[in-house]
């Protein structure tokens, strides 16, 4: 399981624990969400704009 961080605000979305918020449950793969998708902390980021965090 990866992590991917956004660059503004520095919320990490963890495949492992998933957005259930967001309605992501947990295990949900970063390449299952919607290249639309902005960052539920800042809204201002994009999918696009976040980067792997280097965890596993
Ligand atoms: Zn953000």
């Amino acid at each position: 399981m990866a992590g991917y961080g956004c660059p503004g605000c520095g919320y990490v979305y963890d495949e492992a624990t998933g957005e259930p918020r967001e309605g992501f449950s947990a295990g949900t793969l970063w390449q299952q969400i919607p290249d639309d998708w902005t960052c539920p902390d800042c809204a201002v980021r994009e999918k696009l704009d976040f980067q792997p965090t280097g965890a596993n």
